[in-house]
């Protein structure tokens, strides 16, 4: 029989290791933080009308700010840093006086699509509202900065106009869906996923169903046998395989991420035919949506659950509750057929016609320059262009005849088709030029790191990736770059506190992915950095043995 529990005897509970991690699937709907109450309290895509109709005409101030930190970013909209604040001041300064009054604003392009006419919209978008700046991130997408949110309505306007659009590029909601830069167009693809990319998009973005979710949703999908949409880091991933039975389809990838707790995906061991990509992905959405875990941020996103289940319970629910229905047993991808991952350089279509890749210095291009890449597409009988998950684009759909015109064009607008290992491998995020919680600068300095390099080392050819972050945050994804560079403050010789990076080495994507060591004790300040990094590639390069790569 059981007990009434008295004020001296607290009631017995089933012990259970995540009780109160704020689970819907648990009946958790009750917020346990800030963040779970503003989304509680209004559908976060409805701040649309708001800053149409209300914060456009009155302006900054009077924007209410459970929008201003909140729901803005369910439209791609986040604050920027105010300008002149050092690193040293961003862990110690209130949200509020880091803002400010102008924003970053984030178009997603899902697959990396581009048109022609988008790319001049983008171009004129960045020149009109953005001082110019439009920065290519490495998930496709392109940010603008020094947006005013007087010109929101007029900046929709012109991307929807060309079927572009900010719909959930950030926020707490099923962000950009990656794919093949080169899908249903290489001639070694083993299987287009487009379809299901646009199907999904049509089924999740903007749909309330989906726009409350723990944390973000990112996800990937891929037929590309050089593996390259970064499937390991991602919630949810779908990359091409061929099953020895069924032919082409995807094996399922699930609760990668990065940031501060980085987690490579996990395999299911399942085959998905395209046609039920889009079922399945719903599917792991709505898991997560439902028994992800809402109590903490910092243990919100899906990789927290999937490390908690493990991949076979993960499966079984997904069967057994979403699906209703088995899933077909299939392999894992093969290896890469190519160590870079990017498309960069000239490459033939399985129509015969060509596509060109090429490399911007760490993603910063501008509206001026984007402009006039899609009028080279256009000279060169192109209306297709792609945006890469390394900061860099290609144009697709080349006649033979046109190659080395369009190379010639690209070239002349510093644009490179054959750069330097340094120039291909080198990411650089955000940092405190714009981002609120940076430490250190890193465009710039990721931009004449590449110079000092190609000038120090001009021999170096082998693929290696460089990733530069402004913080301990793993935007521009230190923990899988060959050297990562994790922005800080260090003490220089003098024992004064300067901008520098802790020091990541040996990390990797692909078949043997896995976190780059850090190197402890390892911190180069922003002086020294290329002394550093010509040293390590030096004494790699005069010790090497036949056959080995940098990476291994
Ligand atoms: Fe900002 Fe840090 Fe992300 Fe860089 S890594 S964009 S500094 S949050």
């Amino acid at each position: 029989m059981a007990t009434t529990p008295t004020s001296s005897t607290p009631p017995k509970r089933k012990a259970t290791r995540h009780r109160g991690e704020g689970q819907w699937a648990a009946g958790h709907f009750t917020p346990l933080n800030a963040n779970e109450q503003f989304k509680k309290d209004d559908d976060s895509l409805n701040v649309r009308t708001r800053i149409e109709t209300i914060y456009a005409h009155r302006g900054f101030d009077s924007i209410d700010p459970s929008d201003l930190r909140g729901r803005m970013r369910w439209w791609g909209l986040y604050t920027q840093r105010r300008q002149g604040i050092d690193g040293g001041k961003t862990a110690i300064l209130e949200p509020h006086e880091l803002d400010d009054e102008f924003f970053m604003l984030r178009v997603r392009i899902d697959g990396g699509r581009l048109t022609v006419a988008q790319l001049r919209a983008i171009g004129e978008v960045s020149q009109t509202y953005a001082r110019g700046t439009a920065d290519l991130t490495d998930r496709q997408n392109i940010q603008f900065h020094w947006i005013r949110i007087e010109d929101m309505p007029e900046i929709w306007r012109i991307l929807e106009g060309v079927g572009l659009s900010t719909t959930e590029a950030c926020g707490d909601c099923p962000r950009v869906i990656l794919g093949s830069p080169v899908a249903g167009i290489a001639a070694n693809e083993i299987i287009d996923g487009t379809p299901a990319l646009e199907e999904i998009h049509r089924r999740v973005v903007g749909n309330p169903e989906f726009s409350n979710l723990p944390r973000k949703f990112k996800s990937a999908i891929s037929g590309s046998p050089l593996l390259d949409v970064v499937h390991e880091i991602n919630d949810v991933a779908f990359v091409g395989v061929e099953h020895p039975e069924h032919g082409p389809g995807f094996d399922l990838w699930v609760g990668g991420g990065l940031s501060t707790n980085p987690r490579l995906g996990e395999r299911l061991g399942a085959w998905v035919p395209l046609d039920e990509v889009p079922d399945v992905f719903v599917g792991v959405l709505s898991i997560f949506r439902d028994y992800g875990y809402r109590r903490l941020r910092t243990r919100a996103r899906l990789k927290f659950l999937m490390a908690d289940w493990g991949a076979e319970k993960f499966r079984q629910v997904l069967e057994d509750e979403y699906l209703h229905r088995a899933l077909v047993d299939g392999p894992a991808p093969a290896e890469p057929v190519g160590r870079w991952r990017d498309h960069v350089g000239v490459h033939r279509q399985k129509d015969g016609k060509f596509y060109v890749g090429f490399a911007p210095s760490v993603g910063r291009v501008d509206g001026s320059l984007l402009t006039k890449v899609a009028d080279l597409a256009a000279v060169h009988g192109s209306d297709r262009l792609r945006t890469t998950t390394e900061q860099k684009m290609i144009v697709l759909d080349v006649a033979e005849d046109q190659v080395d015109s369009l190379v010639a064009g690209l070239e002349s607008l510093g644009l490179q088709v054959k750069p330097s290992s340094f120039r291909r491998g080198t990411m650089a995020c955000t940092g405190i030029e714009f981002c609120k919680l940076a430490i250190v600068e890193t465009k710039e300095r990721g931009r004449t790191l590449i110079e000092e390099l190609e000038a120090r080392l001009p021999e170096f050819d082998e693929p290696l990736t460089i990733n530069i972050n402004g913080c301990p945050n793993a935007c521009a994804r230190i923990q899988v770059g060959d050297i990562g560079l994790k922005g800080q403050l260090v003490v220089d010789e003098n024992g004064e506190q300067v901008e520098g990076y802790q020091v990541h080495l040996g990390g990797a994507l692909g078949l043997d992915a896995g976190f780059g060591r850090k190197v402890r004790g390892l911190k180069v300040t922003k002086d020294g950095l290329a002394d550093y990094i010509e040293r390590v590639l030096r004494g790699y390069l005069a010790d090497r043995h036949e056959g080995e790569r940098f990476a291994q």
